[in-house]
C-alpha cells in the first residue's frame, strides 16, 4: 500500500528521523487562510508548496513550488489544489491533487539519495545510498553503479552501526554529520523493519546550509498483507489515489490488479491467472487485468468481478478460465449468467471451464441462450478470445 509524503513523514518523525516539516491543507473554502497561517508558522519568509499524490517526480511536473511571499504561496496552493498533476509515475491521465503540504523552506548544501527496499535476489532488505540525490535511483544504478552503495540488512539484527557508518563515509559526510547520519539511517531501518515496509525512500536527503541532515521527501510503501499488524498505518489508506476498479475489487475480496491491455481475464488461482495472461500474450493479445477470484468465491463475487471487468472501457473481450477444484463450475456458470443478465454482454466472451461439476456448468451456460463461446483448454480459450478481439479491429 502506498501512502502520501506527509504520512510517511509522520511515521519517520515518530521514529526520531528529522524531516522537512509542514502543514497539510485540503481543498476547500479555507485554503487561502490556512496557507497564510502556515506561511507565518514556518518562518514567514519562504515555504515550499508540495502536491500530495501517490506518485513521485512531482517537482518536474509542477507539483513542488518554492515561494518567497505569502501571496505567492496562496497562489501556488490554489493553482495546485484541484489540478491534474502528470508525472512520469502517474501515467498520462495524471492524478487529481486534493491535498498539499506547505513545508518549511530549507537552504540546501547537498542532496543525497537514501533508500531501503526488498532485494528479492538476496532475500532481505537492502540499504542503498548515493551522493547523487534528487536523481532517480534507477538511472544511477544503470548508468553509474559505482555511485551507489548497497548494504544488505539482516532482518533480525537490523542495520548495524558499522554499516551505517560505512554509508556515511561513502557519502563523504564529516564530523558531526556522521553521527547524525548514523542515527538517521538506523531509525529509517528500524521503521522499515517494524512496519513491514516494502520501500522506504528518502530522495533527497539533504544537508542544509546549517549542516543538519533532513529528509526533504519521504516515500513509504507498506506490505498490504501485513497491514493487520499496523492499524495506525492501515488507516492511512487513501482510496482516492487508487484505481477505483481495484478499490471495488478489494471490497469483495477479489485479488484484482488493473493493467493496460484489451483482454479482461477472470481466473481462479494466482498461478493459473499468470499462465492465462502469458497464454494471451503468446496468441498476440494483451491482458487488461490480473484477477484471481480465489478458491471459495461466491456467485455474488463472480458477478462483481465481471461487472468490474466490463466497467473497463479498454476491455474489448473477456476470457474466463476456471479450473474447478474447491470452486465448482456450476457456481461459476451461475455467476456468469447472473452477471451477463444484469450488465449485458456487449463484448466477446470466451469461457473455459474444467473440473468439479463441469458438465452441469457447461449445460447451464449452453442453455442460458447467452452469446458465450465455449473453450475446452486454456490454449484454445486464449486463441479464441485473441482472434475475436483482433477481428474487431
Ligand atoms: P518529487 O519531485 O516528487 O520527488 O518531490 P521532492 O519532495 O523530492 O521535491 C523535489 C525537489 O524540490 C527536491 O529535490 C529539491 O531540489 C526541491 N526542494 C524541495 N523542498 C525544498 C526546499 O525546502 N529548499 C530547496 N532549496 N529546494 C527544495
Ligand atoms: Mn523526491
Amino acid at each position: 500500500m502506498k501512502i502520501h509524503e506527509y504520512q510517511a513523514k509522520e511515521i519517520l518523525e515518530r521514529y526520531g528521523v528529522r524531516i522537512q516539516r509542514g502543514t497539510v491543507v485540503e481543498n476547500g473554502p479555507e485554503v487561502a487562510q490556512q496557507v497564510a497561517d502556515a506561511f507565518d508558522h514556518w518562518g514567514g519568509t519562504a515555504v515550499v508548496v508540495k502536491a500530495q499524490i501517490h506518485a513521485g517526480g512531482r517537482g518536474k511536473g509542477g507539483g513542488v513550488k518554492f515561494v518567497t511571499s505569502k501571496e505567492a504561496a496562496i497562489e501556488a496552493a490554489q493553482n495546485m489544489l484541484g489540478m491534474t498533476l502528470v508525472t512520469h509515475q502517474t501515467g498520462p491521465g495524471g492524478q487529481l491533487v486534493r491535498k498539499i503540504m506547505v513545508c518549511e523552506a530549507l537552504d540546501l548544501a547537498r542532496e543525497i539519495y537514501v533508500g531501503i527496499a526488498l532485494d528479492r535476489q538476496l532475500g532481505c532488505p537492502v540499504l542503498m545510498v548515493s551522493a547523487e540525490g534528487g536523481v532517480e535511483i534507477e538511472t544511477i544504478a544503470e548508468e553509474r553503479p559505482e555511485a551507489l552503495l548497497k548494504l544488505p540488512i539482516d532482518p533480525l539484527l537490523g542495520l548495524q552501526a558499522h554499516q551505517a557508518r560505512r554509508a556515511a563515509f561513502f557519502l563523504d559526510l564529516e564530523g558531526a554529520q556522521i553521527k547524525q547520519a548514523v542515527a538517521f539511517l538506523s531509525s529509517l531501518a528500524k521503521a522499515f523493519l517494524e512496519l513491514d515496509c516494502e520501500i522506504a525512500e528518502i530522495n533527497p536527503l539533504v544537508v542544509t546550509d546549517q549542516g543538519d541532515i533532513v529528509a526533504l521527501d519521504a516515500k513509504i510503501n507498506l506490505d498490504s498483507n501485513a497491514l493487520f499488524r499496523h492499524p495506525t498505518e492501515a488507516a492511512m489508506r487513501d482510496e482516492n489515489e487508487e484505481d477505483p476498479k481495484e478499490v471495488d475489487a478489494s471490497r469483495f475480496g477479489l485479488n484484482y490488479i488493473a493493467l493496460d491491455g484489451q483482454i479482461g481475464c477472470m481466473v481462479n488461482g494466482a498461478g493459473l491467472a499468470m499462465a492465462t495472461m502469458d497464454t494471451i500474450k503468446v496468441h498476440g493479445g494483451s491482458p487488461a487485468n490480473f484477477l484471481d477470484v480465489g478458491g471459495g468465491a461466491t456467485e455474488e463475487a463472480i458477478t462483481e468481478a465481471l461487472r468490474i471487468i466490463f466497467s473497463d472501457d479498454q476491455v474489448r473481450g473477456i476470457l474466463i478460465n476456471i479450473f474447478g477444484g474447491i470452486m465448482k463450475c456450476d457456481i461459476i456458470a451461475k455467476g456468469v449468467i447472473g452477471a451477463a443478465r444484469t450488465i449485458g454482454i456487449d463484448r466477446p466472451l470466451v469461457v473455459r471451464l474444467e473440473g468439479t461439476n463441469v458438465e452441469e456448468g457447461r449445460r447451464l451456460l449452453r442453455e442460458s441462450g447467452l452469446d458465450i463461446t465455449p473453450a475446452t483448454s486454456l490454449d484454445e480459450g486464449a486463441r479464441l478470445i485473441c482472434d475475436a478481439v483482433a477481428a474487431l479491429a
